[in-house]
């Protein structure tokens, strides 16, 4: 860690800081002063920790791709002045948040880590204050040569630190709240938090950070089940000015064979909408060459989203669609990695 280490902590809500709210017993919201109040650890670092709230403070539940672009523009108009930045995010949404902060980014250098907690950090049991300690811990790390450890936007929670887009919510009651199932974490935490430098994205970026925030929402998600209806996707394929569609397939990306279902995607490709197929299982990968239910989808225009998470592929489709209108390059920059959200 340098002498002169300065951290901004951008405090957005969620469950780490709320406290029960006396009238209703439902947890709401208290503000940045009261956590500090419960960690006087954070006093130890002995380096700079400035702080930015959110006003309104939020439930993550409740977050618009708006939030992001907020999100997006405080880490730009702080970039120079800090060494790295902790976002405190519930954990509903922190996978689509730090998903989508990774695309919007670019060319980042420096450690970007959201973490938050299942329990309130004034609670006895909190995992709040260990989770928010070892995340500042993290975003202050360099190596020998001074370089920040983990120059990418992740998520750490209970003891692991995961690259923020292969990140999905899996257990709403344990403190192990997120999987990365087609990633290794990024480090571990023990006595020592250890690094695994093989995973860490720490190509060398010459060109200036820069933020894109013309996340472009008109993305469907359409969830594959047995007794599926034609009239189910003709509402969904037909929704004014929609731009594309995530098709969460079962398996390695198939879907029933039917003429009717592969005719309503070929309806839908034809209309210029953007069919992508992401996985329903949260390890794997797509491979719509491997079944005839896959080799139909392909052949109808579908393309692959490959291991992408479905927070990774709706949020790589906003952004993707903000920036380009021709849809073509759209298909073709989603099937490759362009944060290492996928591997091929
Ligand atoms: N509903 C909360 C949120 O996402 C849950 C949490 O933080 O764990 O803001």
């Amino acid at each position: 860690m340098k002498q002169d280490t300065s951290l901004l902590i951008i405090y957005t809500g969620g469950t780490i800081g709320m406290m029960k709210n006396p009238a209703t017993g439902s947890l709401a919201p208290f503000n940045f002063e009261k956590i500090q109040e419960e960690v006087p650890e954070l006093k130890k670092f002995g380096f700079k920790l400035d702080t930015i709230s959110f006003d309104p403070l939020i439930d993550s539940s409740n977050l618009q791709p708006e939030f992001w672009v907020k999100l997006a523009t405080i880490i730009n108009n702080n970039y120079n002045s800090y060494d790295g930045f902790v976002i405190l995010h519930g954990t509903d949404t922190m996978s689509y948040s730090a998903s989508a902060l990774s695309f919007m980014m670019q060319n980042l250098t420096k450690p970007v880590v959201f973490t938050g907690s299942q329990l309130p950090i004034g609670t006895l049991r909190t995992d709040g204050k260990e989770n928010l300690i070892s995340a500042i811990e993290i975003a202050a790390a360099t190596d020998n040569s001074g370089k920040p450890m983990v120059p990418e936007v992740s998520v750490y929670f209970e003891s692991k630190l995961f690259r923020g887009n292969r990140t999905t919510k899996h257990n709403a009651e344990h403190f192990n709240a997120f999987t990365s199932e087609n990633y290794p974490p990024l480090a571990e935490s023990g006595i020592h938090i250890k690094y695994k430098k093989q995973y860490i994205h720490t190509d060398e970026l010459k060109n200036e950070f820069t933020i894109k925030t013309a996340m472009d929402n008109r993305v469907a998600f359409l969830k594959i089940f047995p007794g599926i209806s034609s009239e189910y996707i003709d509402a969904l394929i037909n929704i004014p000015d929609l731009k594309a569609i995530i098709l969460e397939t079962y398996g390695s990306g198939n879907a029933p064979t039917s003429d009717w279902f592969i005719a309503k995607i070929e309806e839908a490709v034809n209309k210029g909408l953007v069919i992508a197929n992401v996985s329903q299982c949260n390890a794997g990968s797509v491979n719509m060459e491997q079944y005839d239910t896959g080799i139909l989808l392909k052949k109808a225009g579908v393309i692959s989203g490959y291991d992408m998470t479905a927070e990774a592929a709706l949020t790589k489709l906003m952004y993707l669609l903000g920036e380009h209108s021709d849809v073509e390059k759209v298909k073709e920059l989603f099937e490759v990695p362009l944060r290492g959200e996928l591997t091929k």
